[in-house]
């Protein structure tokens, strides 16, 4: 099964947060040591989105100084700037928002427009994660305070696809799954009605995509985060049996997880926290998160509460 992780805390490069720890994402992508079902190794993708740190400039036409603490925006460390060119944040963001086909605002016939950004940036690929030597080296100067990342190994039967790579993300949202709906997609039938249908297209793709689908559809109907996490996990857990669903949420600002039957630690210290499905060094300061387990965390503390099955009425 996957294995993914979470990061709030001061800024790290991409490559810190990937390939730094004797157990890193990476080495975990063909040696895990917590694998419980359904694979040994992590080798049909892998993601990371990122808030980025943007060096916001007080007064420069389209920039709102960032707020401290505001999501993923983080003071530069001190010497940052003799390694970061003037404005690397916007440069990157801008290119980033092109790629995606949004449209980057830019006064007439200069340079786009630099602001803060409110969405995180992603990069995914097909294929084990060491094979990518050009992100290894993008990895080492793109840096951010608050990440996800993820290494895949697909469930049989499921697409190998960069869509289907976590993590998923919407607005200012990232999102993982680690696990499996057993009899998928046929074990989704009574989970989507009165799903869009744009919904429905995106919930065919994996059933990781379908749990985002369900997640997102919660949200829009107005349930907190961390409630919406839970009773997701409750539900399906108790209707498709067999399920595995450790999920992974983050805005940037909190990381909400769940255990439901595969293995996940947590890594905190004031101002800084790692949520991770194996620990990622040999620090002593990993606890592991028991089963059937809701997680929220900020960089200021961490709760755990139980997950409790819920049944629905068969339809
Ligand atoms: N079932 C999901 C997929 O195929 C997640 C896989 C996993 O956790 N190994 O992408």
């Amino acid at each position: 099964m996957c294995r993914h992780l979470a990061y709030l805390g001061p800024p790290v490069s991409l490559a810190e947060l990937m390939f730094d720890g004797a157990n890193s994402l990476a080495r975990q992508a063909w040696a895990p040591t917590m694998m419980r079902q359904g694979g040994t190794v992590n080798v049909d993708g892998f993601g990371v989105g990122w808030f980025p740190t943007v060096p916001a400039k007080p007064g420069a036409a389209g920039v709102v100084p960032a707020e401290p603490g505001a999501a993923g925006v983080v003071p530069a460390e001190p010497g940052a700037a003799e390694t970061v060119p003037a404005k690397p944040g916007a440069a990157e963001t801008a290119r980033a928002k092109e790629c995606a086909g949004e449209t980057v605002a830019a006064e007439a016939g200069t340079a786009p427009v630099a602001r803060p950004v409110d969405s995180p940036l992603r990069y995914r690929r097909t294929g084990p994660v060491w094979n990518d030597h050009g992100f290894a080296e993008i990895a080492t100067v793109v840096r951010t305070g608050a990440a996800m990342a993820a290494v895949r190994s697909a469930t049989v039967g499921m697409p190998i696809s960069e869509e289907a790579c976590a993590p998923f993300r919407h607005g200012p949202l990232l999102f993982s799954h680690n696990g499996v709906l057993p009899g998928w997609p046929g074990c989704a039938t009574g989970l989507v009605e009165g799903l869009s249908p744009a919904a429905l297209l995106t919930a065919r793709a994996t059933d990781s995509a379908l749990l985002w689908v369900l997640l997102r559809a919660r949200l829009d109907a107005g349930q907190a985060p961390a409630d919406a996490v839970r009773d997701l996990v409750g539900e399906v857990g108790a209707s498709v049996p067999g399920a595995r669903l450790n999920l992974l949420l983050t805005d940037g600002v909190t990381v909400i997880a769940t255990t439901w039957t595969h293995s996940l630690f947590v890594q905190h210290a004031p101002g800084r926290l790692v949520v991770a499905s194996e620990p990622l060094d040999e620090d002593e300061g990993w606890a592991e998160v028991p089963d059937a387990r809701l997680l929220v965390a900020t960089r200021d503390g961490v709760e755990i509460t139980p997950i409790h099955p819920i049944s629905v009425p068969s339809r």
